[in-house]
């Protein structure tokens, strides 16, 4: 089972889950945020693509 998660922030593909976050949007709910330990560092922003979301 491949589960192709990316980082919402950086796109790239999370191939090490350790130091990565995911959580729902806080807006809307409906979609996961995925972020990697890199963009967790430098406080990258995510986008939600289901509601448009901006967060640090
Ligand atoms: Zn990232
Ligand atoms: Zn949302």
């Amino acid at each position: 089972m491949a589960e192709d998660l990316r980082c919402s922030s950086c796109k790239k593909k999370i191939s090490n889950i350790k130091g990565s976050t995911r959580f729902m949007c806080p807006q809307c709910g409906k979609t996961e945020i995925i972020r990697c330990k890199h963009c967790r560092e430098i406080v990258a922003k995510y986008k939600c693509h289901n509601c448009g979301f901006e967060g640090p």
